[in-house]
């Protein structure tokens, strides 16, 4: 019926929409097929204690090695999964690859024994009955030691859900594994929760961090959260930093841990030993 007057751009409009569901639809297809093939790897950023200049451990990030386009970075594909739900797969193998690298790792390199690895969890493991189980079988196939994993959840996982996220993350904290509020200060009613939740670190959202060196306002806001982290006990953790500037100002803030371009990109799996050997101590 639209043919009838000035029709063109409905049909202009359908056809690019299925072309946009036919994109949609091959990219699903290539990520099951990811999975299976295991296209999907870690890279590891380093995490820096701000004070003393210690390495502390790292964060995992995946990356997707595609057949013909190369890496692809998480913006490209972990919002398809997450509507999909193969992020529930795809935050499984990673968690398992990390676990089982650095159980490894401790155990051959005496420098590694103590630095801890990270993994960010999707949402999707809050509505999940048996994200318990499936975190503790890991842990014990892979042998690593609980207190060496942080599993970084973010405020918008929990919307809608404090109540049964808090039961699961205190059944998760039990087990030794640290938690991590990733991404702070973007979500919603932060405030409301971040008391109730058994969190050992909040980490500062780059949209603060990248200002602290220029605004004043930046500095109040990162400062407010330092006061709140330590007044419950949580350590703080800005990430994205970019700027040499930022790390004497988070410093001198009482921020205890830091990230980024300036201390670290994130780096292969095979380069980590190597990194390690040649960056122990001073980044
Ligand atoms: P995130 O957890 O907040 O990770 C930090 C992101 O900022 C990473 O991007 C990292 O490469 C980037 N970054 C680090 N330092 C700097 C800096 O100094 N400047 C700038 N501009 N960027 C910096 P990446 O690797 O592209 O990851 C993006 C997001 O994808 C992550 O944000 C995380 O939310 C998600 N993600 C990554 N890996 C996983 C995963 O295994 N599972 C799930 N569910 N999500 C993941
Ligand atoms: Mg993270
Ligand atoms: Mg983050
Ligand atoms: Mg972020």
């Amino acid at each position: 019926q639209s043919k009838a007057k000035g029709g063109r751009q409905p049909v202009v409009f359908s056809s690019t929409m299925r072309e946009a569901a036919q994109k949609r639809l091959r990219l699903e297809t290539e990520l099951a097929r990811a999975i299976e093939q295991d296209q999907f790897e870690i890279h590891y950023q380093p995490v820096w204690r701000l004070d003393n200049e210690h390495l502390v451990g790292f964060e995992a990030l995946v990356r997707w090695q595609h057949p013909r386009k190369g890496l692809q970075l998480p913006g490209k594909f972990i919002e398809v999964m997450e509507e999909t739900r193969q992020i529930l797969e795809l935050d499984r193998l990673v968690l398992q690859k990390a676990c089982h690298q650095f159980a490894k790792w401790h155990e051959k390199y005496p420098r590694m024994a103590r630095l801890s690895v990270s993994v960010n969890l999707s949402s999707e493991w809050f509505s999940r009955q048996n994200s318990l189980d499936v975190i503790n079988s890991i842990l014990r196939e892979s042998g690593l030691t609980p207190e060496a994993l942080r599993l970084e959840i973010t405020e918008r996982s929990l919307l809608g859900q404090h109540e049964q996220a808090s039961v699961v993350l205190k059944q998760i904290r039990r087990l030794g594994v640290r938690l991590a509020m990733d991404d702070f200060g973007t979500g919603y009613s932060s405030l409301n929760y971040l008391h109730r939740l058994p969190l050992d670190i909040v980490k500062i959202d780059r949209s603060f961090t990248s200002q602290v060196h220029t605004e004043q306002r930046a500095r109040d806001v990162v400062l407010a959260i330092v006061h709140l982290a330590n007044a419950l006990n949580m350590k703080v953790n800005a990430e994205g930093i970019d700027d040499i500037r930022q790390i004497e100002v988070l410093r001198e803030m009482g921020c205890h841990f830091g990230q980024g371009f300036q201390l670290g990109h994130p780096i292969p799996a095979v380069d980590v030993p190597n990194y390690i050997a040649g960056k122990n101590t001073k980044h």
